[in-house]
């Protein structure tokens, strides 16, 4: 260790800007300006022997607190100038030229310092002249005098450190040795808790027992990162005692911080294990509920659906795609976005009957027939063909029959055919409505990358019934259409196809799904518009309409019991006799089927069920002998109402009064009642009379998809310049119609007399406006041809048509009646209007034979055109 120095009377000063050099320290300087350059260049560099500079700690007065400081100018000695102004330059730091106008305070105390290494450099292109300088700090001196010696500074200088001979004298002193103990009890403590971390601090160490202790308080101060104050302070403690306990202040100050630091590190540490404690925990719960079976979280949900899976009969290709999607399942979280979707579909592979079916039974043609001819009265060929359509199935049950399609108007009996032939079959019955339907997806299902993708109808119908074998209804096959959105008939077209429909592909469901075991019926109201290649899968059965006679039979086999049965009545509380029903038929529906009729009788059993219940009411009264004050009784009493309380007898059982209440008030539905509930009359059979009492107007038979029925057809003449007006809603072939039955009428004028020889135009001066009432129905077609003309040449000829003959009939432009469609419908809606005869075309007469006798024998007789 450094011996103690000689230190010389005068020092060259290197001014050191803030900071301070404190003994023992070593610092690397680099020196730029020419005034420190000059002071290296003289006092180190050109000396032969190692020479001393002292290192002055200066502030700027920016830094204030100036009690120690020197003013410059102390002194003049030995031809140096003496420092006039406070200007100075910085020799170690660089300043900007706004310091440099700055007072600059020099510190009266500095350490003298040698240097252990110097380099010259010279700066290229300019040659100046840089030093780099190593300087260990030696021992304190005071600064007598500071003068200037060309750009850099003297100062006449005074040791301030003890000899030899002091400290040794002062090491006796026991509060110094109290002191020191204290100091080097704190560097111990720091170097250990610092040796965990750095292995270098070892040699530190040795310094502690080597080092005179005043001389390490300066080493470990130095050492350490404090203020310029603190700094400035542990300089000027020259005494030992206040040095020591100064460096024990800031050893320990830095212990604490240290300590401090590592307590945050700990709990930061903490906080980390604590999370990861968690999730350990996490884990062993989860272990310990599975062991328990305690099914309560996502994870069991997913157990419990991959089980509903495994039991759902997958076949080895779909179970392989459905593993697939519950291993992705499994990975996601379920706040997921796919999380509930991948969930649904899965759910409907699993709830699918892949394998179940109802129990296939012999089929027993004689029970079914028996159950057919229960359920429907007539459609002897309709229950025909079904029976014949069993029997196949039940000789060669994979055999691939047509799918049966029944056609007719509305209520005669498709849907609830279609049902008894599924109960017949002991098969559950689905029902699929395809009225509307114009997106294939809603046959096929949407691909599940689109929000709120489902499954397509059959697939969903298979899924709510739970076997794979049902009975399915496609109701109102006619009614699909087709767009943008696909053409949900060509979906079909591979539901019907028995080669197809092994594999049906649902696009929701994206595996194929075997749909050979269901039995397919197809209902429609009109063939036209089914397309033919769906039409081709097809055996179309006809069901036209009924006839009144069999209406009236349907009504009272079948229609009124299950009426009566629906509203809790019975044949005992009410009765509906056949001529009542026959009015209803009459003046209450115009239908080709019976579901009006039905409606109008649920209507009376309503009404009735009302009456009924209010007796009801009177009979309990009347068994606990209260007075009658029911609220709803007085009200009937007040109306006038005939109720028959007076007949039961009080204090009997509760068998016999029911006994009683039943014979005695059976309610029979007279035409009073009938008119009350239904209201008047909507048809009666003479409306055509009425409407063809002018020229001009002549009865057509057209064919809806209600059915037949009667179309009038006005036409009429105005003051106009010969121009053809038509109304009520027309297609473009009636339309054309109209034209061509008004051409043909003109061409003709002469022959049918409507017209005097010579005079040619019919229309001279006239405008014709032919009109179909009914004007918010929209019509089409060509069978009006042979009305139009009739309505026509009545109105030109001015001659009333019969209101008791109705036609129908496409005309050529030529005159050549052609044949038309839907004969049977139209004769029974002639029938039910009461119109007595029909012309119709010839080549129609083979028709005629679809047509029940007891219509054709109704019937005046039959022209053909
Ligand atoms: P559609 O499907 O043809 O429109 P539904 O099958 O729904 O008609 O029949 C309407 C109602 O008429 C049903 O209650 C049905 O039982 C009844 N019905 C129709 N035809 C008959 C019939 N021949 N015998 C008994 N009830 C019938």
């Amino acid at each position: 260790m450094a011996e103690p120095v000689d230190l010389p009377s005068r020092l060259g000063i290197l001014p050191f800007r803030n900071k301070v050099l404190l003994p023992g320290a070593i610092i690397r300087i680099r020196c730029t300006s020419p005034s420190s350059v000059m002071l290296v260049e003289q006092e180190l560099w050109q000396k032969e022997e190692k020479g001393l500079i002292g290192v002055l700690p200066v502030r700027d007065t920016e830094a204030a607190a100036v009690g120690s400081m020197l003013s410059p100018g102390v002194g003049n000695d030995s031809g140096e100038r003496s420092l006039k102004g406070p200007a100075d330059v910085l020799d170690s730091q660089k300043q900007d030229g706004k310091n440099q106008q700055k007072l600059i305070h020099w510190h009266n105390r500095g350490v003298a310092a040698r240097a252990l290494h110097l380099s010259r450099g010279v700066e290229k292109p300019s040659g100046r002249v840089t030093y780099i300088v190593v300087l260990e700090g030696l021992c304190r001196f005071s600064v007598q005098e500071l003068s200037a010696r060309g750009t850099y500074r003297m100062a006449r200088v005074s040791r301030l450190d003890m000899t030899k001979a002091e400290l040794e004298q002062a090491e006796q002193d026991p509060d110094l040795l109290l002191l020191s103990r204290q100091f080097k009890a704190s560097a111990m403590e720091l170097i250990s808790i610092l040796e965990q971390k750095q292995k270098t601090v070892g040699r530190t160490k040795v310094l502690l027992e080597s080092v005179p202790v005043h001389r390490l308080a300066d080493i470990f101060v130095a050492s350490f990162e404090i203020s310029f104050e603190e700094q400035l302070s542990m300089l000027d403690s020259v005494d030992l005692k206040v040095r020591l306990s100064k460096a024990t202040e800031l050893v320990d100050r830095h212990l604490q911080s240290i300590r401090v630091a590592e307590k945050i590190t700990q709990k930061v540490e903490g906080q980390l294990s604590k999370s990861q404690k968690e999730f350990l925990l996490r884990q062993q719960m989860r272990a310990i509920k599975e062991e328990l079976g305690d099914n309560d979280d996502d994870e069991d949900d997913i157990a419990s659906l991959e089980r509903k899976m495994q039991s759902a009969g997958m076949p080895p290709n779909i179970w392989k795609h459905a593993q697939r999607e519950l291993r992705r399942l499994r990975k996601m979280q379920p706040q997921q976005p796919g999380y509930s979707s991948s969930r649904v579909y899965l759910e409907l592979l699993a709830d699918l009957p892949w394998q179940k079916g109802s129990e296939e039974r012999e089929i027993d043609l004689r029970t079914a027939k028996e159950r057919l001819d229960c359920d429907h009265y007539g459609l002897v060929k309709v229950k025909q063909r079904i029976i014949e359509y069993l029997a196949v199935w039940k000789l060669k049950p994979d055999a691939r029959g047509p799918v049966l399609c029944f056609v007719g108007p509305p209520g005669v009996g498709k849907t609830s055919l279609a049902s008894s032939i599924a109960a017949a079959l002991n098969r559950k019955f689905v029902r699929i409505s395809l009225g509307g339907v114009k997106d294939e997806a809603d046959i096929r299902g949407h691909r599940r990358t689109y929000v709120g993708s489902m499954p397509g109808r059959l697939i969903d119908g298979l899924k709510r019934v739970a076997v794979n074998n049902p009975v399915i209804l496609l109701d109102e096959i006619d009614k699909t259409g087709s767009d943008v959105r696909g053409d949900p008939a060509s979906a079909l077209l591979e539901v019907l196809d028995p080669e197809q429909n092994k594999t049906f592909n649902d696009h929701y469901l994206n595996v194929p799904f075997d749909l050979s075991k269901v039995i397919f019926v197809a209902t429609a109201n009109r063939v036209q518009p089914v397309p033919p290649a769906l039409l081709d899968r097809m055996e179309v059965i006809e069901l036209p309409g009924y006839t009144p006679e069999e209406k009236l039979k349907i009504a009272m086999k079948h229609l009124i019991p299950r009426v009566l049965d629906q509203h809790g009545l019975s044949s005992e509380s009410l009765q509906i006799p056949e001529v009542i029903v026959k009015i209803i038929i009459q003046r209450y529906t115009r239908e080709a089927g019976v579901r009006n009729l039905e409606r109008k009788l649920a209507a009376l059993a309503r009404a009735a069920a009302v009456k009924v219940a209010e007796q009801d009411c009177m009979v309990q009264l009347s068994k606990d002998v209260h007075p009658m004050t029911s609220s709803l009784l007085d009200e009937r009493l007040a109306g006038g109402a005939e109720v028959e309380m007076e007949v039961i007898p009080l204090g009997v059982n509760g068998q016999e009064i029911s006994n009683t209440f039943s014979s005695t008030s059976v309610l029979v539905v007279d035409e009073a009642m009938l008119e009350k509930v239904l209201g008047p009359p909507r048809f009666d059979d003479r409306e055509a009379a009425e409407r063809v009492a002018t020229p001009g107007v002549s009865v057509g038979l057209v064919w809806t998809s209600f059915g037949g029925e009667v179309q009038f057809v006005e036409a009429t003449a105005m003051a106009g310049k010969g121009d053809l007006h038509l109304t009520g809603q027309l297609g473009d072939v009636i339309k054309e119609s109209a034209q061509i039955a008004l051409t043909w009428v003109r061409a003709r004028a002469a022959d049918l007399k409507l017209s005097a020889a010579g005079e040619i135009s019919l229309l001279e001066n006239r405008d014709i406006h032919i009109h179909f009432p009914a004007g918010a129905v929209p019509k089409d077609g060509p069978s009006a041809g042979v009305t139009l003309v009739t309505s026509l040449v009545s109105l030109f000829g001015q001659r009333k048509v019969r209101a008791d003959t109705a036609m129908t009939g496409e005309m050529t432009l030529r005159g050549l009646v052609l044949p038309v469609g839907g004969i049977k419908d139209k004769v029974l809606a002639a029938h039910r209007c009461g119109i007595k005869r029909v012309i119709l075309p010839e080549r129609n007469l083979k028709d005629l034979a679809e047509v029940p006798s007891a219509i054709l024998a109704g019937m005046e007789n039959s022209w053909f055109a």
